[in-house]
């Protein structure tokens, strides 16, 4: 059925009309990190986002930045055309080095949401210090307790490692403060890896400097708060103050920083409507959540503090997909 459905994308009269028929719908896209020199996680390979870009220009898709999309929702400006968005979430250097001059050179109109601790070299994401211990340890044990509950620790190979790490995030992002502390302690003495105190290689922030670089080419950045903990986990009081700090750096350090917030983790369960008050009161006139699903400029309109977004994909054939008609379709039955 995917291939039948996709060899109709090939029909541009087609398409045109389907397009009408549909009205215009918007794909808002999260990007993480690209593929690692090491290979030690899958990810993005900067080929593939190029051919993508290239096919959506060939294709004739508006791109849009996420400011321009909230903006137009917001006052009910329809797009001409099917539109696609790109983000990307944390403020690693290998997505500013590797993934956004190519969004550029396709005017691709590209937000990174950055969390400012990490940027301002304070300190690095806890969830990618598991990641980091995951990847590198050697142990050979294939399970692990806290607490009274027990964890697989399956490391025999990359797929099966980030198994494991998705396990202990999902265990340990609704964690408080304190006993994450003592779960990462306990991890690190079960595989024998201590996470360095600055963020190793592979795992480095970017800078203020390299930000201002590409904000001043078209790269529109937005905060992530600060430590990337997750909002549910947090006193209300602690998630104000990341939200205040983090707009703060982002105010000091940047021209026009995004109007939009992008939450940590961003799933349903992570944030909560007092967050979306927090996050409203402050000024932010929309925020994206990590939940799928497409969107049209009046779905964006309803549900301006928890956009959905789409995991960029990892094939072109799944690309055309999720921004064509097809995944709207989909979405419908
Ligand atoms: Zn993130």
């Amino acid at each position: 059925m995917d291939k039948f459905l996709l060899g109709l994308l090939g029909f541009n009269l087609l398409n045109n009309c389907i397009n009408k028929l549909m009205g215009h719908y918007v794909t808002i896209y999260m990007i993480h990190r690209p593929i690692p020199i090491d290979g030690l996680y899958q990810g993005l390979a900067p080929d593939l986002l190029e051919q993508c870009l290239i096919y959506a220009k060939n294709k004739n898709y508006h791109f849009a930045s996420l400011d321009e999309l909230v903006s137009d929702a917001i006052n009910g400006i329809v797009p001409k055309k099917p539109t696609l968005c790109f983000t990307i979430d944390d403020g690693f250097n290998d997505q500013v080095e590797a993934l956004v001059p190519i969004l550029l050179k396709y005017d691709a109109k590209p937000t990174i949401f950055v969390l400012t601790n990490f940027v301002d070299g304070k300190d690095w994401p806890w969830d990618f210090k598991l990641a980091y211990m995951i990847n590198t340890t050697s142990c050979k044990s294939d399970s692990m307790s806290y607490k009274g509950t027990q964890f697989q620790l399956n490391l025999t190979s990359m797929q099966n490692r980030t198994i494991t790490r998705r396990a202990l995030v999902k265990y340990a992002k609704y964690l408080p403060s304190e006993v994450l502390d003592d779960f990462m302690v306990a991890v690190a003495n079960e595989l024998m890896v201590v996470p360095p105190l600055a963020a190793p290689e592979g795992y480095t922030p970017t800078s203020w400097e390299r930000l201002r670089h590409y904000e001043s080419r078209g790269l529109k950045i937005g905060s992530h708060a600060c430590t990337h903990r997750v909002f549910s986990s947090l006193a209300l009081t602690t998630v104000k103050e990341e939200l205040i700090h983090a707009k703060n750096r982002l105010a000091v350090e940047l021209s026009a920083p995004s109007k939009t917030f992008c939450y940590p983790s961003g799933t349903t369960k992570d944030f909560s409507s007092a967050h979306v008050d927090l996050v409203r009161e402050l000024g932010y006139v929309a925020a994206v959540s990590a939940s799928p699903g497409n969107n049209t400029l009046t779905s964006i309109k309803q549900n301006l503090y928890a956009i959905t977004r789409h995991t960029f994909p990892n094939t072109l054939a799944q690309f055309a997909r999720y921004s064509s008609w097809i995944e709207v379709l989909r979405s419908k039955l």
